[in-house]
């Protein structure tokens, strides 16, 4: 492309736009240059195009409705395995580290917290669960 045809042709795109006026000198340049001409031509229908008034399309609430519901329960389905991933971990961290204990001797205190862990914690389950309820019920009001 001609150096001088950027030039004119980046007018153009003002001129379509009434930020600036056809000249002479580019409408003889148009007359004379093939390339600026079709680019003229090709804005023109471009800009013709963009103003007509937007077609009426019929927007499907129900399918977009769908389509949302089905990409949410995609999103906590891989929730759920990340999530049910991460527990078997923590479990399998949890039981390799008892193991480890038990190899290393502490079979006592091992029974000695099962047993505590047996008959303490339902003891303290309802108290954990009166607290959470208040606490569910300020975060309420
Ligand atoms: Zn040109």
């Amino acid at each position: 492309m001609n150096p001088q045809c950027k030039t004119y042709q980046s007018q153009l795109i003002d001129i379509l736009y009434d930020e600036s006026e056809l000249t002479a000198s580019i409408q003889e340049h148009l007359d004379h240059c093939p390339e600026c001409d079709l680019y003229w031509s090709k804005l023109i229908d471009t800009k013709k195009q963009l103003d007509q008034p937007p077609l009426d399309v019929e927007i499907a609430y129900s399918k977009i409705r769908q389509a949302t519901a089905q990409g949410e329960a995609i999103i906590n389905k891989r929730k759920n395995r990340k999530e049910l991933g991460l527990f078997v971990a923590i479990a399998i961290s949890i039981f390799a580290f008892i193991g480890w204990l038990f190899t290393q001797g502490y079979q006592k205190e091992i029974i000695l917290f099962q047993l505590t862990s047996t008959f303490v914690l339902p003891i303290i389950v309802p108290f954990i669960a009166k607290h959470r309820y208040q606490k569910g019920c300020d975060l309420n009001d």
